[in-house]
């Protein structure tokens, strides 16, 4: 290479001695690698250390632009992670630039995508060479800008084929990779944030923090190269990672790991974190996305709050107390420390399949409000009046979370005229009557209770479950808010709704490293009159390796139909399967379907005659609605 030889040459001029000019040489070449080049050395070890060391080693080589953009790519995203941008580009407008471009038929497009299973590859491998052409990382990131921009796939496709034209084969190869979303090369964004650690200075902890706080590994590492980590700031609505809780196996457990207990109802519906500035509020849902728009009523209430916040809980299907008038008193008096009779009088959560009704929907009619009123089931605050408390334990972010909803109570007293209409006329299509006075609030601060003893715990999850709640969460009040960890501070109590025993029907081959075995089974319950069986749900895990190569086995000899990836089966096998919730459901022949099914074990002791019918499906299912 020209660029190379001039190096050397300016090299030993400067060096005089070829010993030293190669070790220096040799060390400056390494680190003057190419995006695309680096992503090959990483993708050709397996070693983290080493990973991390060539990623280090590439930044250090590039501008400050260059280094934050490509931190970004490397951590296998064309935007940083807190912006809303997509490319909207999908495999098929992709898969026909690379045709159009690299000249092959359909057929030699499909052998190469068999052979390396990801269109980026396929680009690498098609695509012809072109000397003295290539893009850099800042045009890259442009280009992606524009197509981001545009409107249309047509518009789309001519900057697409644009900027793939003037690549070199390998930079295609990691543009369109990057743009699928999937780099493949065995970097974890994780490892990126090492990688900055190491470039740069400052400790892993602080670029993690950094990253976490600020959403975006390019802006990140501007932060380290200028030694100015500590001073990354909360980016409101873009969602911080959710602290997650282990399970426990009996109350003792639950008591076993701290000094101290929190203990809150375990509601089953799902996990939001409210991002609240300026009169503007977002919720995000466990996969960071957007949620609001499900949940129209939701922000209003919120907007009044005085602070900026950022707040952890549970949206619920909710079924409002009569009386309004009364709980609003429980309300503002029921904070942090709640007694039994107290919680009762909020109301009380309706069941998930309730809830379903409302997810992912766009637009929410006026019916739905009225049939399925939710509520915000607050737990934790993450972040107020520019204030990060996730370093502050528990006990003292469940004292400025009540401070914040009192105070949010006021605000809704005393409102009812300009901006807020809007909520009293959702109030009043919610038929709690149009005095904001006398209406319930839809935010609500899940309410804490105390155990010390396992008894009291016992006692405290038969009230949840008795409230409708799926059990308890524990939670140690000396803990810090862990960001994206599952770790012991906070504990899950509950126990499966029922278990059903059911005839295994048709199986299927798994994925990953249960590709070769027939490990998903798809079961059933007899009809009423038993002459039928009725498919009710469908489950992957559960069973050891050793009785799932059995089971492929007896299956393979007992199979009715081979249809190719899946297989009905003779219906002889008895399995027992625990889940977390029924649904009434189109999907299967019974009219129902199993949340979170699992195989609990086989039951090899029972023979199909002996399983489960539709009514005992039925009565569970009642049951659990009541
Ligand atoms: P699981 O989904 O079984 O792993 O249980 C954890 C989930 O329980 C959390 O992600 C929340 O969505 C939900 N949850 C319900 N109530 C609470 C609560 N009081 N505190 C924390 N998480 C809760």
């Amino acid at each position: 290479m020209d660029v190379k030889r001039q190096m050397r040459q300016h090299l030993r001029a400067k060096q005089g001695s070829t010993v030293s000019f190669i070790l220096v040489a040799d060390s400056i070449f390494k680190s003057m690698r190419t995006l695309p080049e680096t992503c090959e050395a990483i993708a050709s070890t397996t070693k983290k250390l080493q990973k991390t060391a060539i990623v280090a080693e590439y930044l250090k080589s590039c501008t400050p632009d260059e280094a934050a953009v490509s931190a970004v790519f490397l951590s296998g995203r064309p935007f940083p992670a807190w912006e809303e941008a997509t490319l909207q580009v999908g495999g098929a407008l992709l898969w026909r630039v690379v045709e159009e471009l690299s000249g092959k038929n359909e057929a030699a497009l499909t052998a190469a995508y068999r052979k390396h299973g990801d269109l980026g590859s396929v680009a690498g491998e098609l695509l012809p060479e072109r000397s003295g052409q290539g893009v850099n990382v800042l045009e890259v990131s442009r280009a992606f800008r524009q197509i981001s921009a545009a409107r249309g796939p047509a518009e789309k496709t001519v900057l697409v084929c644009d900027v793939l034209q003037r690549a070199t084969p390998l930079e295609a190869k990691y543009i369109v990779k990057i743009m699928t979303g999937d780099l493949r090369i065995g970097l974890k964004e994780s490892l990126v944030e090492e990688a900055i650690a190491k470039a740069y200075g400052g400790t892993l902890a602080e670029v993690q923090r950094a990253n976490m706080l600020l959403g975006d590994i390019g802006e990140t590492l501007r932060l380290a190269v200028e030694g100015k980590l500590s001073e990354a700031k909360m980016r409101m609505f873009h969602p911080l990672g959710f602290m997650l809780a282990s399970p426990i196996e009996s109350a003792e457990e639950g008591l076993s790991y701290f000094v101290e207990a929190a203990v809150e109802d375990k509601y089953d519906g799902v996990r939001a974190q409210a991002h609240v500035s300026d009169g503007e509020v977002r919720f995000f849902s466990r996969t960071r996305d957007e949620i609001t728009e499900s949940f129209p009523e939701l922000p209003d209430t919120l907007a009044g709050l005085p602070q900026d916040a950022v707040l952890d809980g549970e949206i619920v299907a909710w079924e409002y107390p009569p009386n309004p008038a009364r709980a609003r008193e429980v309300v503002d008096k029921t904070f942090s420390e709640a007694g039994e009779e107290k919680a009762a009088r909020l109301g009380r959560a309706r069941p998930f399949s309730v809830l379903q009704q409302r997810l992912g929907r766009k637009k929410v009619s006026g019916k739905m409000f009225r049939e399925v009123p939710v509520a915000y089931l607050v737990f934790d605050v993450l972040y107020t009046g520019g204030d990060l408390l996730i370093d502050r334990p528990l006990r003292e972010r469940a004292r400025i979370l009540d401070a914040l909803v009192l105070a949010e109570r006021k605000v809704i007293h005393h409102r009812g005229t300009g901006s807020h209409r809007k909520t009293k006329e959702l109030q009043g299509t919610l038929g709690f009557g149009s005095e904001a006075e006398t209406t319930v609030p839809n935010i609500i601060r899940a309410p804490v209770f105390r155990a010390v003893s396992p008894e009291e715990l016992e006692e405290l999850f038969a009230a949840a479950q008795a409230r409708g709640n799926e059990g308890l969460m524990i939670k140690d009040l000396a803990s810090t808010y862990s960001p994206g960890k599952r770790g012991k501070s906070w504990l899950k109590m509950k126990r499966e709704l029922a278990t059903l025993d059911v005839v295994v029907t048709a199986v299927e081959y798994g994925h990953g490293k249960r590709i070769g075995v027939l490990s998903d089974y798809t079961f059933a319950v007899w009809d009423t009159n038993k002459d039928r069986l009725v498919n009710i749900g469908k489950a992957y895990s559960g069973l050891t390796d050793v009785e799932i190569a059995e089971m492929t086995k007896w299956f393979l000899e007992h199979t009715l139909e081979d249809q190719g990836f899946r297989r009905t089966v003779e219906p002889k096998i008895v399995l027992e399967v625990a889940f977390n919730n029924m649904m009434q459901s189109e999907r299967h022949d019974s009219g129902y379907a199993l949340r979170f099914p699992r195989i609990v074990r086989l039951r090899p002791d029972k023979t199909a005659d002996e399983a489960d019918t539709i009514e005992q499906a039925r009565e569970i299912y009642e049951k659990q609605n009541k």
